[in-house]
């Protein structure tokens, strides 16, 4: 069986993961839970765009088997104590500027898994950190399914597709692509040969530059596992950038 966590607003990123377990499972359950827990205080939770009817017709087109779409009170029963928390890894990238963010999506997906007890669940590459974060609590739990990390699904000018998209006026859209730029020229310097993470924060930078009107959260170049900074690129190295465009955060990415 394979899982699919999704908080809904799907796009074409998300069907991806659908077919990649399609292809990978004999029965499919995808969950749409919008979880308040991963949301701080002053962030989007009640904003957050929900558009049950047309995710479950995705859905049925795709071939899913199981729906779960959970009420908040099912996933936390009045009283809930129990978190779950990735040391260090939890405080870093996204976890940095979104306190508590990745302690409330490591609680809502163990609890997702030991709800379906999954053999496979797949995620999105595009949220690098929260993949560390799971292959991580996974491994620290010993529990038994297997993440799949799928490729990032992007618009055809770069973009890469979010649910948070649909926030962006015309003009943001299009300073949004510097996300995408940014990611584009520091994977072109890796494929040249470049190697020092100094050059291609320098290299990165210099792209955000361009667009004054983006606010930078991150840039960083890290140990995929660890999230922590490193000097020298090599196997297993994360590129990864978060940024304010008007009132919208997006984040990006590649592994080197
Ligand atoms: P979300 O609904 O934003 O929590 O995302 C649910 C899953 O879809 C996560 O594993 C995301 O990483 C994945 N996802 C979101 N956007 C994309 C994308 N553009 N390409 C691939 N996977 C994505």
């Amino acid at each position: 069986m394979g899982l699919v966590p999704t908080m809904g607003a799907l796009h074409d990123g998300h069907l991806s993961l659908v077919r990649a377990a399609r292809a990978a499972c004999d029965a499919v359950a995808v969950s749409i839970f919008v979880n308040p827990t991963q949301f701080g205080p002053n962030e989007d939770f009640a904003l957050y765009p929900r558009t049950f009817e047309a995710d479950c017709a995705l859905l049925a087109d795709t071939g899913v088997d199981v729906v779960f779409a959970p009420a908040p009170v099912e996933m936390y029963p009045a009283g809930s104590a129990t978190f779950v928390d990735v040391e260090g890894l939890s405080g870093r990238l996204d976890g940095a500027s979104r306190p508590g963010h990745f302690r409330g999506v490591a609680t809502v997906v163990a609890r997702l898994f030991i709800a379906a007890e999954p053999d496979r669940a797949f995620f999105g590459q595009k949220d690098a950190a929260q993949v560390a974060v799971l292959r991580r609590m996974v491994a620290g739990l010993r529990i038994g399914t297997e993440i799949v990390v799928c490729p990032i699904v992007r618009e055809a000018d770069g973009l890469a597709l979010s649910s948070r998209n649909v926030y962006l006026s015309a003009e943001e859209r299009r300073q949004a692509l510097v996300l995408s730029r940014a990611v584009r020229e520091v994977e072109r310097l890796v494929a040249c040969g470049e190697r020092r993470a100094a050059a291609l924060l320098a290299a990165g930078r210099a792209v955000f530059a361009e667009e004054p009107g983006v606010r930078v959260d991150y840039i960083e170049v890290v140990d995929w596992a660890t999230l922590l900074p490193v000097e020298v690129a090599g196997p297993g190295t994360l590129f990864a950038v978060a940024a304010w465009v008007g009132a919208t955060r997006l984040i990006d990415n590649a592994v080197l």
